[in-house]
């Protein structure tokens, strides 16, 4: 294989950090679709949407007999509005899985239906060390003892329902990114910006770079990964094989760090297809990109989504090391760069 076209590390970090400031909580996630679209749209690719709502781009390869596709999801964890309490405050439904403490004392925003948005945060129903003393410790963090307070001047459901918020409107956690100095990326949602991040990057490197994939390969970024279902469709018929680039697991037992880019072999859905798997292997070891291997115990992808919902095709699972995953999160610019660089030796790779 030739040499593997160059991206920029500072523009990749700008890109993740814009799609890190849009909040895009499953089912809510069209804004940072159409910042994918535009960015799409500026390398010279063809994007287009799928009727679920996420985004497509297919890049035309030197061999189109066994088409390819790579795969990330741009919705994140949120919530819901479940309740509006005697309190006027609001009683949260998830979007997506995580424990409720991940979320305490977090800053959220509250989209109404009239197209506003209200601050707020995630508080404990205890919050007052001064009214509470030991309760505070020793509550149950869940959903009935976390709620939204809001930065509005209401106590009464009617106060807060005449801010325009009603049941079933979506709330955003803050992503609280920092990128230091040292190369790590803090933040909310690394799962999976910093996946779709990477594969725009890649993209890009290869427009600009005037090359073309070994195979015709379908770029596919998905809005409802979280649930279970993102990459269930959008995909062409006659697809040979899909990548999926989602976050490595990082942690103890864990074979994945914050530095490299992991091949993942098994989740809770089982092994991922060894031939492919194998090859992923070969072509980073080719290309001299350092990389880990591993299986997540607690873990989906939207790989498995096209699997179950029938896609016959050979599927991997591979992604940059984020710790903390599902809490607040962290990861480096060598996980991105290393999960970039077998993006492109896999498009380029035979
Ligand atoms: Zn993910």
């Amino acid at each position: 294989m030739k040499e593997l076209p160059d991206f920029g590390m500072t523009e990749l970090i700008d890109t993740l950090s814009e799609l890190l400031r849009i909040p895009s909580p499953t089912g809510s996630a069209d804004q940072a679709i159409d910042f994918v679209r535009a960015r799409l749209e500026a390398a010279g690719l063809y994007a287009s949407p799928t009727r679920k709502g996420g985004i497509t781009a297919t890049l035309e390869g030197e061999s189109s007999d066994s088409p390819r596709a790579l795969t990330a999801h741009l919705d994140t964890l949120g919530a819901m509005v479940r309740e509006v309490k005697d309190n006027g405050r609001l009683k949260l439904t998830q979007v997506g899985h995580y424990a409720w403490n991940t979320i305490e004392g977090e800053g959220c925003t509250v989209y109404t239906q009239d197209g506003d948005a209200i601050r707020g945060s995630v508080l404990l129903t205890k919050a007052s060390g001064h009214v509470f003393g030991e309760e505070v410790g020793s509550s149950e963090r869940d959903e009935d003892t976390l709620e939204v307070r809001l930065d509005a001047r209401t106590d009464t459901p009617a106060e807060t329902i005449g801010l325009g918020i009603q049941v079933g409107d979506f709330v955003a956690f803050d992503p609280r990114l920092e990128v230091g100095k040292a190369g790590f990326i803090r933040s909310r949602h690394l799962d999976d910006k910093a996946g779709a991040a990477c594969l725009l990057a890649a993209a890009q490197a290869l427009q600009v770079a005037g090359r073309k994939p070994a195979q015709t390969t379908t770029l596919h970024f998905s809005n409802y990964e979280e649930v279970g279902h993102g990459a269930a469709s959008g995909f062409p018929p006659d697809l040979a094989e899909l990548v999926a680039v989602d976050m490595a697991v990082v942690g103890p037992g864990q074979a994945s760090d914050e530095f490299h880019v992991t091949i993942c072999l098994k989740d809770s859905g089982g092994p991922y297809h060894q031939g492919l798997s194998r090859r992923l292997r070969a072509l980073a070891d080719g290309a001299g990109i350092p990389y880990r291997v591993d299986t997540y115990p607690h873990y989906g992808s939207d790989g498995e989504a096209y699997w179950r919902a029938g896609g016959d095709v050979a599927v991997a699972l591979i992604g940059p090391g984020v710790d903390a995953s599902h809490s607040y999160e962290r990861t480096h610019c060598d996980a991105l760069e290393g999960t970039t660089r077998l993006i492109l030796a896999y498009m380029l790779g035979a």
